[in-house]
């Protein structure tokens, strides 16, 4: 039955900064239709964990700084250990900075290069090296931005790094499409989180926004839900090296 084509059941799934905003909401997604769901991030989990409770689920911490590289393969590992294998990674930790170029510092260009671009490529590594060695295929979903497809203002390192995900997003794609592996990417639109607080706190840039977006309203965690289920299913076993928009229409205007 169609509908059996996009149950996660038996599978697990890596999903980073769940704690919080669009990957808690992908993560609370997968356990529902699920999938047993390793929660990746530097802050605690527990009101993730509770949601995915809720509905049922199975959930397991794994504490990491995803600013440092090098601690990548560690999460893959914990993840493998807990669960006995992995079959779909959801990159979706990033942070932004904000300032007139001009004026951009190193440090705001490497902590956003480290944990946006650096850290999601040696994940995909360490995750592709598992599903390699497990020989039944596996899912990657890098989470991207309207910004892999626009410059944006004031935000060089971030538009830069999410640029870099959707061109990573097609090389691993091309790389990997013959071990079974599908990488494929979200770009959000303008969604209420952490990440736009700012951005929402500007009456002004809020309401500009808004009038932009077709579908007239911003966007929540729960709009990633169906995109994100439907890219760790069999359901896109044939869909490789795409990013699809979630956005309300944005890009489409
Ligand atoms: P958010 O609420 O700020 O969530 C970001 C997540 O990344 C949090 O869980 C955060 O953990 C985690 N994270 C940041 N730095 C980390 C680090 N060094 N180590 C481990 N985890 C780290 O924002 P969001 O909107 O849900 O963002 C999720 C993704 O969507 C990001 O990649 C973002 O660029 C992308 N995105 C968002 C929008 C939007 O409009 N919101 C639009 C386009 C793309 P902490 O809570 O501990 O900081």
């Amino acid at each position: 039955m169609i509908l059996d084509m996009f149950k996660l059941t038996g599978k697990i799934a890596a999903v980073t900064g769940a704690n919080t905003g669009l990957g808690q909401g992908m993560a609370v997604a997968m356990a529902e239709a699920g999938a047993k769901v390793a929660l990746v991030g530097r802050s605690a989990m527990d009101e993730t964990m509770r949601m995915i409770d809720a509905a049922g689920g199975e959930s397991f911490p794994i504490k990491a700084d995803l600013s440092d590289p090098s601690v990548t393969a560690g999460v893959i590992d914990a993840a493998v250990a807990h669960f006995g294998g992995l079959d779909i990674l959801v990159n979706n930790a990033g942070i932004i900075r904000r300032e007139d170029s001009i004026n951009f510092t190193e440090k705001d260009w490497d902590d956003v290069m480290n944990t946006n671009i650096k850290s999601v490529f040696f994940l995909c590594q360490a995750a592709a090296k598992v599903f390699i060695k497990q020989g039944r295929g596996g899912k990657i979903i890098n989470i991207a931005s309207l910004l892999s497809f626009q410059g944006g203002i004031r935000v060089p390192s971030y538009t830069s790094s999410k640029h870099a995900v959707l061109g990573l997003t097609r090389l691993l794609a091309c790389e990997w499409a013959k071990y079974n592996i599908n990488v494929n990417g979200i770009a959000p639109g303008y969604m209420v989180t952490n990440n736009t607080e700012a951005l929402r706190n500007d009456t002004e840039r809020y309401n500009a926004i808004l009038d932009r977006i077709p579908a007239g309203r911003w966007g929540t965690p729960r709009d990633m839900a169906g995109a994100a289920v439907f890219l760790a299913s069999p359901a896109s076993d044939y869909m490789h090296g795409f990013t699809i928009a979630m956005d309300g229409g944005w890009l489409a205007r």
